[in-house]
């Protein structure tokens, strides 16, 4: 990346001049394609360094093949932890084995790797965007301790923080409050070199623990672990996880010492609890929302980067393109954005996801009962079949994706 510059973006370059606030994932992503593409792009964000934060930590197959088409795919796996196998349990029993080629990466590795592939024209300013006035012809960002930059389309890539949106009449419902709450802390083995598993998901026990599924796979240098759960804020099992997080995983998940060998628990238990939100009023004149600005996903259905980097590339191969020649950027005219058909199935799909994930854990009544025994024993029949017939269990996997016809990641 360019030196970081304090003056107006370039207009002799082909393309268009395009502000992108916030360097988080979707940021970066956006930032990285469009200067490829060759438009003049200025990035802004508070970190120069992405600082360490718990969010994603694992990209699936799906994902990476998205990777691959933006050409980063290497990039990220020289960061990465690659792994090919995990081993999924239940109840102290194997329920199935996923077999597809997964990135273990924390995330301010992968925004750090995705930085460092950057186009050396996108320039990037480091600083607290403090104000945006956006318009059909032209957009303003005011910057603490910078001049002011201003573009032809603004793109606010800002996760969750809503000062900014709020400058604009952009407002953000939270329609799931409290869905669900994600540790992250990492496990170091005791006794032995390594663990006896590359990866592994190994499912709540019990309908009243409310924990969806504990995964344990690796990054760079460790173990990682990711346990999602639907419980309160204030709930007393929270507080063990964080005081006594051995002893509190060993007996929620009974088997897992035996399975996986003996660990310790090293380092902090991040914990984050999740609103699932949505913006509203985003169809402004000269801006676009994407990534966590326009939708936020429950950690535990693993589609918060699939849905960021849906929205990445529609706007940024389907679409920007098309705008390069308008003069003026209505809001009519970056609808289309809005209302594309992947984009749209994708926001969809996150939240149904979200939902399902929810009731397949914690639902009480008999559908759900039945769904969540069904879901179990399908799963394991397919299993016993994989053994025998792998060739057969391929051919129905391929079935039940066409059906769903989604480029979602793999199942949790
Ligand atoms: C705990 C947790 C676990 C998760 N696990 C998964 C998972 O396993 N799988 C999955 O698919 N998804 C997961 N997600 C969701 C996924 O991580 C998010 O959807 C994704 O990180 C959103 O990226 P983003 O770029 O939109 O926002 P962010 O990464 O939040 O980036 C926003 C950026 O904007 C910058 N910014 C904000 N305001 C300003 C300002 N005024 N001036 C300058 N800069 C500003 C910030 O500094 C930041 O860099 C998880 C999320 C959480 C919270």
């Amino acid at each position: 990346m360019s030196p970081e510059h304090t003056a107006q973006a370039d207009d002799s370059k082909p393309g268009m001049e395009i502000a992108v606030v916030g360097g988080g994932l979707s940021g970066t992503l956006t930032a990285y394609l469009l200067g490829r593409a060759g438009h003049s792009v200025t990035l802004i964000d508070r970190h120069r360094s992405f600082p360490r934060t718990f969010r994603s930590e694992k990209l699936g197959p799906g994902e990476i093949e998205t990777l691959r088409r933006f050409g980063l795919s290497a990039a990220v796996a020289a960061r990465a932890a690659c792994f090919d196998e995990t081993l999924n349990m239940r109840r102290g029993s194997v329920v199935d084995r996923t077999h597809a080629r997964h990135f273990g990466i924390l995330y301010h590795d992968l925004v750090e790797a995705i930085r460092a592939e950057m186009p050396a024209a996108v320039r990037f300013v480091q600083g607290q965007v403090r104000e945006i006035k956006a318009g059909a012809r032209r957009q303003r960002i005011t910057i603490v301790g910078h001049e002011e930059v201003t573009a032809r389309l603004l793109v606010l890539a800002t996760g969750t923080g809503d000062t900014l949106r709020r400058d604009l009449g952009i407002t953000r419902r939270i329609i799931r409050p409290r869905q669900s709450v994600a540790f992250g802390f990492n496990l170091r083995p005791t006794g032995t070199d390594g663990f006896r598993h590359a990866a592994l998901t190994w499912y709540g026990e019990r309908v009243s623990d409310g924990i969806d599924y504990l995964s344990l796979f690796p990054v760079a240098g460790a173990m990682r672990a990711n346990l999602f759960a639907y419980r309160d804020r204030g709930d007393s099992w929270i507080r063990a996880l964080r005081e006594r997080p051995k002893d509190t995983l060993a007996a929620a998940f009974p088997g897992l010492i035996g399975t996986m060998g003996d660990f310790e628990i090293e380092g902090p238990v991040d914990s984050w609890i999740t609103d699932i939100a949505v913006a509203d009023n985003y169809r402004q004149d000269g801006v676009v929302l994407v990534g966590d600005a326009f939708q936020t996903t429950c950690p535990a259905t693993g589609t918060g980067v699939t849905r960021l980097l849906t929205d990445v590339e529609r706007l940024c191969t389907s679409y920007i393109p098309r705008w390069t020649s308008h003069n003026v950027m209505t809001a009519a005219d970056l609808a289309a954005f809005y209302d594309d058909a992947e984009k749209r199935r994708m926001d969809a799909y996150a939240l149904e996801t979200a939902d399902f994930r929810r009731r397949l854990t914690i639902g009480t009544e008999m559908e759900w009962r039945l769904r969540r025994y069904c879901h179990f024993a399908l799963r394991r029949v397919l299993n016993g079949i994989d053994r025998l017939s792998p060739a057969l269990v391929g051919k129905l996997r391929q079935i039940k994706d066409a059906q769903s016809g989604q480029n979602v990641p793999s199942a949790v």
